[in-house]
């Protein structure tokens, strides 16, 4: 009698168990279990640090997807030949912005809150996609495109500072009220210092138009636990009580460790309509 046929294939490992999982994220698998944690779910790692039922709540649990989806979101951000991650064009105004018709998720932040860096680190399997940065004072600033193949486009927009002029609040504010396509806008502040006067402003905007967005926590490396965990609550805090358009979780993430940069590829990944 003949084996049955499974006997004899032979052993692939993880890649027959999860096929579309791109081979970056198969080697985040194998981290060990704290590690992995740590990396994929921060906040997660921060709750375990709160005393239990003092309730602040975090509210991780919104969107707490699995890792084998995180894992097929991961493959949306590899650059291949079928699936070309590229930079398309700049825009002062609106009009001049592309004509793509796929789902589209804007960053904005002000200056030196770490978007570029965030975006690179979302690009990291794309290496071919150059991050431009104009800080340069009196450089004009632009709204950056990127094309993530067929599946969404990223918008960088011009950071934002003290002295922002007014045809640069309204190149912001116009596509922001009028892109069909935007889905949802991504609002960077720096865990470090918390909410500013200028994150403020930022954060009107997107109220004003009633936009969705969502906060994300830059360069969480930089703070002891403590201090990162006093910002989150703050601004946790913030969001349940201040505003209405914005995502009641907060994503934390580090472009130096990578903490928090799956999760929140697989957010837009799903805000763009891409982890079916
Ligand atoms: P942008 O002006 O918002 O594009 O900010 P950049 O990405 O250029 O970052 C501003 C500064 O913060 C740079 O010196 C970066 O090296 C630093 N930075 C950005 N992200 C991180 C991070 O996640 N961790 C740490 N430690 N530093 C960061």
């Amino acid at each position: 009698r003949q084996a049955p046929r499974h006997t004899h294939r032979p052993d692939r490992g993880n890649d027959m168990a999860a096929p579309s999982t791109s081979r970056v994220f198969a080697e985040v698998l194998r981290l060990p279990q704290r590690q992995l944690m740590k990396l994929v779910y921060p906040l997660r790692e921060l709750e375990q640090h709160l005393v239990p039922d003092s309730r602040p709540d975090l509210q991780q649990s919104i969107f707490d997807p699995s890792l084998d989806d995180i894992g097929r979101a991961e493959s949306v951000f590899v650059a291949t030949a079928r699936n070309r991650i590229e930079y398309v064009s700049s825009a002062v105004r609106l009009e001049h912005a592309p004509d793509l018709r796929q789902p589209e998720v804007c960053f904005i932040g002000r200056s030196n809150v770490g978007k570029s860096s965030l975006i690179k680190a979302l690009f990291s399997l794309a290496p071919d996609v150059e991050v431009r940065i104009s800080k340069k004072p009196g450089h004009t600033k632009k709204m950056n495109f990127f094309k993530v193949g067929k599946h969404f486009t990223l918008v960088d927009m011009p950071g934002y500072g003290y002295r922002a002029p007014g045809d640069f609040v309204d190149m912001v504010e116009t596509y922001l009220k009028e892109r069909k396509n935007l889905k949802r806008t991504f609002l960077l502040v720096d865990s470090v210092v918390g909410i500013t006067k200028n994150d403020n402003i930022a954060i009107e905007m997107c109220e004003e138009f009633t936009l969705p967005y969502v906060m994300v926590l830059t360069k969480t490396d930089k703070s002891s636990k403590g201090h990162l965990l006093k910002q989150v609550l703050q601004i946790q805090k913030f969001v349940n009580t201040q505003t209405q358009g914005c995502f009641p979780q907060l994503f934390p993430v580090s472009a130096v460790t990578y903490s928090g940069i799956h999760l929140l590829k697989c957010f837009i990944a799903n805000v763009t309509g891409n982890l079916k």
